[in-house]
């Protein structure tokens, strides 16, 4: 991190980046973080990406955007907004996101879009709640919510136990928030095999991926670099197990996360099987 604090992506990068990729099919531009709505030229990028016909999203933690003149700045420009939402209340979403608030903004911020995205990242100490936060998340509008496990990086590995939901945990937790939501709203869960997720395993972000570029900071001996990384697959940090050669799932699912695998082994993960075993799975 310390290698890219003083790195910002300039005007430049981004016209670099669009006239590389514009060329090879990319239609759409999400800004994400960190948190992009810092960035003081991000009004300026969005009007540029409009001007070129591409469709645009943001993710953000909404803190900027709860601001009334901020957000009618900003809202015509997207297409798309995907704000977190952590708890139901501040003392769960402020404890994760270490920021006293932080709920209170992006609640506002929710209000202030029109059929919002909302982004849900789960720790051992959130799952208890999640069913109400999702359940918060329809009555604030969500378009559709997405719930990411976290796979912890950097200085997150000391403190992996605490950061990352045994996907033992998962199965339970996804059936109840779809017992909750029903068809209401449609709910992805992001980073977690079909497996992990029972009865709702047609639910993984998985089986719904879009092959997409991801152009971020990385580090090279010359010094940190803008990289784009090409993600056909939703396979980036994760790998297949021993049980998935024999699951009929494994051409759709893109496995556990392979740091969680060698730190707990593989043994919560099952190849699809009994009466589910001849189900397809559905078609991304
Ligand atoms: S066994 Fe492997 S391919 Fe099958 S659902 Fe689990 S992780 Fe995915």
């Amino acid at each position: 991190m310390r290698t890219f604090r003083r790195r910002r992506v300039t005007m430049a990068h981004v016209e670099a980046t669009l006239k590389h990729w514009m060329p090879r099919g990319v239609r759409a531009v999400h800004f994400t973080g960190g948190e992009p709505t810092l960035h003081p030229d991000l009004l300026a990028v969005l009007q540029r990406c409009a001007a070129l016909g591409l469709r645009t999203g943001l993710g953000t933690n909404g803190w900027r955007l709860s601001e009334p003149a901020y957000a009618a700045r900003i809202a015509p420009l997207l297409d798309e907004v995907i704000v977190s939402l952590h708890g139901p209340n501040a003392e769960v979403h402020d404890a994760l996101t270490l920021r006293p608030g932080s709920f209170d903004r992006a609640v506002r911020a929710l209000r202030h879009v029109s059929r919002p995205g909302v982004n849900v990242v789960v720790t051992p100490a959130s799952l208890p709640t999640l069913v109400d936060t999702v359940r918060f998340a329809v009555t604030l509008g969500a378009a559709f919510i997405l719930i990411s496990a976290v796979s912890p990086e950097g200085a997150g590995n000391d403190a992996y136990d605490t950061l990352a939901v045994p996907l033992s945990a998962w199965p339970a937790a996804a059936e109840a928030v779809v017992r909750a939501v029903g068809d209401e709203v449609p709910v992805r869960f992001f980073g977690l095999p079909a497996c992990a997720l029972g009865a709702a395993r047609a639910r993984s972000n998985d089986l719904y991926w879009s092959p997409r570029v991801t152009v971020e900071w990385a580090a090279r001996p010359t010094g940190a670099r803008l990289t784009s990384v090409v993600s056909m697959k939703p396979d980036r940090g994760r790998a297949p197990v021993a049980a998935c050669a024999d699951c009929p799932w494994a051409k759709a699912c893109a496995g556990p996360f392979v740091r969680y695998v060698e730190r707990y082994g593989d043994t919560e993960l099952c190849a699809i099987g009994g009466s589910d075993r001849g189900t397809t799975p559905p078609q991304p």
